[in-house]
């Protein structure tokens, strides 16, 4: 690992907005956060791929991986972040290196005509170069060349530091914002400046989340400057420093981010969630609040609750069909980060009943608000085994899972209801529009009656296996 790299994942480790961290004595906090992986364990992503997912949802700049072609094929677009524009995001930029690179020692220059080709062909207003395990390994200087690239060719260059073996997914997320810091924020003035702006930090408008809460801000006045970073352009980042107020969604991924903006420019930040009424309702308040202290006018205030008190009323007609469908259902809930407190909440403003919930990646602020939430019935698991879960599913501890893919097929084995309510979901959950879509679609999950099918024992486990057969439809052979 270069010196550089190394003084920065230290700095990371040393993180004092973040309060596991601060929890920690000296000698802990200098092992780092990072567990080591399982070997042959589907281990949740690498540095690369966590600094990747952070910034691909910044929409109108070539993302180019400098590195052999599988890393790019393991982390491209794996989210559903979508724009509103331009696409060129989407597409996959690989420098491809080879032995050949690694023996000729060509990895650099192959990377300058990489950049050259790109900007040549795309005119993007920057080009995110992300280096990987390979050339991190034998030592090609990715900051020289964007520096030299950048100077050449007029567009900027953005290194994106974070190869694979240096840790987790989560921190590849803080190494693409100290990306972010050193490079692009507070590179660019804003062409138009209110005192209204606020950033949304960690947001990556999976399945178009952000578009359901853009609208809300829009009838409050509030403009959006940047989202860090999804469906967000290149000039917005790099301005987002003159912005009035920070909210941050997702604590883990970005926090030195927000604490640096702090630090450097004096915006205040909050941490908040748009899943769940309340939740939403809480954020919009926050932003208010923080935005009328930083002198926005103050009847933002009595028009933020006129708005929540209109938003919380509709919402809660189109969800009171389901209330008495939804209410009791217990739910197992396999997520982790700000999701393990948020959907609770938006769960029990249901009636529904938690049964357990991960905090896997939850920071102690998040553990303190599932207890505020659940009471002493707080059932909190960090890692439960597949084989665990499966036997929790079987023995009908749970009617519904909701979690990421990976653990779908334990659900399915089970013959128990499954929603996916991680990265990879293809339904938007955000603000209230978006409870409305959760409620639904666990109403549409549950009611389903193929679940009944599937439990019931097959026709050859309870009858006369060829009374079956004869029932049975011929298979007719291809001629
Ligand atoms: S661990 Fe290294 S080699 Fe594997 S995908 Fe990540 S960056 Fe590429």
């Amino acid at each position: 690992m270069s010196e550089s790299l190394k003084a920065k994942v230290t700095e990371l480790f040393n993180e004092p907005g973040c309060d596991k961290n601060v929890a920690k004595g000296e000698k802990e906090r200098k092992k780092g956060c990072s567990k080591p992986l399982t070997p042959g364990a589907a281990a949740g992503g690498c540095a690369f791929d966590g600094a990747k997912i952070a910034l691909q949802p910044i929409v109108d700049v070539v993302h180019l991986v400098h590195g052999p072609l599988a890393c790019e094929g393991n982390g491209w677009d794996n989210r559903h972040a979508a724009s509103s524009g331009p696409t060129l995001y989407r597409l996959g930029v690989t420098t491809d290196i080879t032995e050949m690179d690694i023996v000729m020692g060509s990895g650099e220059k192959r990377l300058y005509k990489a950049i050259r080709e790109v900007i040549a062909r795309y005119a993007p207003p920057a080009v995110f170069v992300y280096s990987t395990c390979v050339p991190a390994l034998i030592g090609d200087d990715v900051e020289a060349v964007c520096r030299h690239a950048t100077d050449k060719l007029g567009t900027p260059c953005i290194p994106v530091n974070a190869p694979g073996f240096v840790g987790s997914k989560n921190l590849g997320n803080k190494l693409a914002g100290e990306a972010l810091l050193d490079h692009v924020i507070g590179t660019m003035e804003p062409e138009v400046s209110t005192p209204t702006d606020i950033n949304i930090l960690g947001e990556y408008n999976l399945s178009g989340e952000l578009w359901q809460i853009r609208p809300l801000l829009d009838r409050l006045g509030i403009r959006l400057h940047a989202c860090i970073t999804g469906d967000a352009r290149y000039r917005e980042v790099a301005s987002a420093h003159r912005a009035r107020v920070n909210m941050m969604v997702c604590s883990t991924a970005l926090i030195n981010v927000a604490r640096k903006m702090e630090d450097r420019w004096g915006i205040p930040y909050f941490e908040g969630s748009f899943y769940g009424i309340d939740d939403t309702s809480t954020a919009l308040r926050a932003i208010a609040q923080l935005l009328v202290k930083q002198g926005a006018p103050a009847d933002l205030l009595d028009r933020t609750e006129e708005l929540i008190a209109s938003e919380e009323a509709r919402a809660w007609q189109r969800l009171a069909p389901y209330r008495d469908r939804l209410a009791g259902k217990r739910v197992l809930l396999y997520t982790g980060g700000v999701k393990s407190w948020s959907i609770v909440s938006a769960l029990q403003e249901m009636g529904m009943v938690v049964v357990g919930t991960s905090v896997r990646k939850s920071t102690d602020n998040d553990k303190k608000k599932i207890s505020d939430l659940m009471g002493g019935d707080a059932h909190m698991v960090d890692n439960i085994p597949p084989r665990e879960m499966y036997a929790q599913l079987r023995r009908g501890d749970a009617d519904i899972l909701l979690s990421g893919g990976r653990t779908q097929f334990v659900a399915l084995k089970a013959k128990v209801p499954w929603l996916d309510i991680n990265q990879e979901r293809h339904h938007a959950f955000a603000g209230y529009d978006g409870m409305v879509t959760l409620v639904r679609e666990l109403d549409r999950s549950l009611s389903n009656p193929m679940w009944q099918e599937v439990r019931n024992p097959a026709p050859w486990e309870v009858g006369d296996i060829d009374a079956f057969l004869d029932d049975a439809p011929l298979l007719v052979p291809i001629s």
